[in-house]
């Protein structure tokens, strides 16, 4: 039933809705897709640019993780200034 959801029409209303630019980072790119959940591949109502999305593919959306990697950056950042 979701995998309904993601067929090109919706696709343009909510590409047309977040005005072609990334949920999360707000680039703007033709490229985005619909944000799919590491858990059940569910597609959901937002797009992602290929960044974002490979991002939290790749952290298996572990906000943990992405917590940890944050403070890693922070960490390392603040260390050399
Ligand atoms: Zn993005």
């Amino acid at each position: 039933m979701k995998e309904q959801y993601a067929t090109k029409k919706v696709w343009k209303e909510i590409y047309s809705n977040q005005r072609g630019l990334c949920d999360i980072c707000g680039k703007k790119t033709i490229k985005l897709d619909f944000y799919r959940d590491c858990e059940d591949n569910d597609p959901h109502d937002t797009l992602l640019c290929d960044r974002c999305a490979s991002v939290l593919r790749l952290c298996k959306d572990d906000i943990e993780l992405l917590e940890e990697l944050i403070g890693f950056l922070k960490f390392q950042r603040d260390r050399w200034i």
